[in-house]
């Protein structure tokens, strides 16, 4: 069936209450242009609550850059073609100036964990995710939120925005999911020539130890391959990354140590 579509925010809570669906919602919260890796946090939902919702919304304040954020892909019908095929039940596609009445005056920091890594390369980003998030959640009030380990250290400081503001969701980690050659999925591959993604396989290869590389070894390997570097760092034995080919930026994230191979205890790497 085709999965209810709300374009405005006070429908959407008009509905809740009336449908009084709070204590049973699950919610992905998404920028569109869905892939396997957003399908497996909508099929996880779907089979973990009794009603699924999904939102689309491009957030223009966790991007640092103007043109990834005007080549973002936007794929809407095909959006809604996937929720449909994986049974979601509602989709949000809010507007700017609905999910900022305050033109975004008002925004949500961390002051610690948000500074290094994707915090550091990209000034902003995190108040930008943190704010977007925390609305969102507050729209949304589901019981339980998913979120990709694709993007590790966003998925740690949303289960600290839960934590540090008592919300009533809980954060629920989801694999990384990749394609055959162990490349992450990603909105942004899109744009990698078939060049560029045959050499783009180096990454999570040297990322993961599957060549037994070393954390002082892998970055000069990766710039003598073209590669820009962003960071290569490790913490709490997981492994993090994030390149540059061209002007498609890629990040990445491995456990390599067995010891915390569960996706729902997050150690935090600071
Ligand atoms: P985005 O639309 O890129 O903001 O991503 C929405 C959610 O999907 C985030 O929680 C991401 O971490 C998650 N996600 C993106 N790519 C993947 C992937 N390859 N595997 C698992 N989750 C993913």
């Amino acid at each position: 069936m085709l999965p209810k579509i709300f374009t405005s925010i006070k429908d959407w809570q008009a509905f809740l209450k009336k449908e009084n669906l709070t204590h049973s919602l699950g919610f992905v919260p998404t920028m569109g242009n869905l892939h396997a890796g957003h399908q497996s946090l909508l099929e996880r939902s779907v089979q973990e609550n009794d009603h699924t919702l999904l939102s689309i919304f491009i957030n223009p304040t966790q991007f640092d850059n103007h043109s990834d954020l005007e080549n973002y892909p936007r794929t809407l019908e095909e959006d809604i073609d996937i929720a449909r095929k994986t049974n979601v039940d509602f989709i949000l596609i809010p507007t700017f100036s609905d999910l900022y009445p305050d033109n975004y005056t008002y925004k949500v920091q961390e002051t610690h964990l948000s500074h290094i890594m994707e915090g550091k390369s990209r000034p902003n980003h995190f108040d930008g995710m943190l704010t977007i998030v925390l609305k969102l959640l507050l729209i949304a009030k589901p019981i339980r939120a998913y979120f990709g380990e694709k993007d590790f250290q966003q998925l740690q400081l949303v289960q600290g925005l839960a934590k540090a503001f008592f919300l009533d969701t809980e954060i629920i980690a989801c694999p990384t999911i990749r394609d055959e050659n162990g490349f992450a999925l990603s909105s942004r591959n899109s744009r990698l020539s078939s060049e560029q993604y045959r050499q783009a396989l180096l990454f999570p290869k040297l990322l993961s130890g599957q060549t037994q590389d070393s954390l002082k070894t892998i970055p000069e390997i990766l710039s003598g391959c073209g590669f820009q570097i962003d960071y290569i760092e490790e913490h709490c034995g997981r492994r993090f990354g994030a390149v540059k080919l061209g002007n498609v930026r890629l990040i990445d994230n491995f456990c390599i140590q067995n010891s915390i191979q569960s996706s729902n205890s997050i150690p935090n790497p600071l």
